[in-house]
């Protein structure tokens, strides 16, 4: 089958490997729709423990397909149910695991970071993710390409239960990537009176206006006059940074009001990773700073519900789609910020 490698930094192979074989307590998917996000294209920019010296890894952790194959001892699951898979899998029996968050476990483990991932014809589900309830099958009215974006909107939505929006609340988004507009899509469903968006790029800004006509694009050096006037110069109630960086969350915690919630979502680069802020702020203004990563398993099933029952679309946000052979293409213009949402997949 075809698949696409991770070899080393900036070493990504398109290549002829075997199908994987499955254990009795494994599952074989084979793979409709598999979007690239912002930590394949970290992994593939930096490097990862996975890759090199040797070592490789099939890419691919936002995933959506059809069970080619069962293990024998597996129950509740048949071939040719369609299926998405929650990538992140724990030990299983840590307080994190038993507590409902297995992506927080220590042991973590990744389909597509750490494992082998569906950028690729097949891909095996470990045992782990079969029995912790990490696939899901998909209601009909669900596509392979909404169902492979339940992993990046179950991030979103993580953050989302930490900012405690409240009907009226003025949201702010930092960011106008796929990302940012999935944060604007989830607090308008949450009942945010009015959804800033910025970004420095007006391309990304164009992008998000046609999509999302609601959405008050801000584009740079505008940031602070245009918070000032949709909040009487109070300050945003809630601001997410969906950006990977550290002068955008010095900045946000400016433009917080009285009791705001920010949302550190974007990881920062490891050498840029102290920042300096303002935290007398934080003090008069009791703020509350936070930050999630990933998502878990309940999120992860409420996402798909919300897909399923249109209360949110995903669907929109798919720009370019590629065959796996074109994986070189794909990455760099994902890497340049080209489309918003970019993957392998037939469509459908
Ligand atoms: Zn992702
Ligand atoms: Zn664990």
């Amino acid at each position: 089958m075809t698949a696409v490698r991770l070899h080393d930094k900036e070493d990504i192979r398109v290549e002829e490997v075997d199908v994987p074989d499955i254990g009795d307590e494994e599952l074989l998917v084979r793979v409709s729709s598999g979007f690239i996000c912002g930590t394949d294209l970290r992994m593939f920019k930096h490097g990862h423990a996975s890759a090199g010296d040797g070592k490789s890894v099939t890419l691919g952790h936002e995933l959506a397909g059809t069970i080619a194959s069962v293990g024998r001892s597996v129950s509740g699951y048949r071939e040719e149910m369609r299926v998405t898979v929650d990538p992140n899998m724990g030990c299983g029996v840590c307080d994190m695991c038993v507590g409902g968050n297995t992506q927080l476990c220590p042991e973590l483990k990744a389909i597509g970071i750490h494992l082998d991932g569906g950028f690729a014809e097949y891909v095996r589900i470990p045992r782990a993710a079969v029995l912790q309830g990490n696939v899901a099958v998909l209601p009909d009215s669900v596509s392979f390409e909404e169902a492979a974006l339940v992993e990046p909107l179950s991030c979103v939505l993580n953050a989302a239960e930490r900012c405690y929006t409240q009907p009226g609340d003025v949201v702010l988004v930092i960011g106008a990537g796929p990302i940012g507009i999935m944060h604007g899509k989830i607090h308008r469903m949450l009942g945010a009176g009015r959804i800033l968006i910025h970004d420095l790029s007006e391309s990304r800004l164009q992008m998000c206006r046609s999509l999302e006509p609601d959405f008050e694009t801000v584009g740079p050096d505008k940031l602070r006059e245009a918070v000032a006037e949709a909040t009487g110069g109070q300050g945003v109630d809630v601001c997410i940074t969906a950006a990977p960086s550290p002068e955008a969350q010095a900045e946000a915690l400016e433009l917080m009001a009285v009791n705001g919630r920010l949302m550190l979502f974007g990881g920062l680069p490891k050498d840029r990773q102290i920042v300096s802020m303002n935290n007398n702020l934080i003090h008069y203004r009791q703020i509350v700073v936070t930050g999630t990563t990933r998502q878990n398993l309940r999120q992860y099933r409420a996402c798909l519900d919300l897909i399923a029952k249109r209360t949110i679309s995903v669907g929109d946000l798919i720009t370019h789609r590629y065959a796996l052979s074109e994986a070189a293409t794909a990455f760099e213009n994902a890497g340049s910020q080209v489309g918003l949402k970019l993957g392998f997949s037939a469509g459908g």
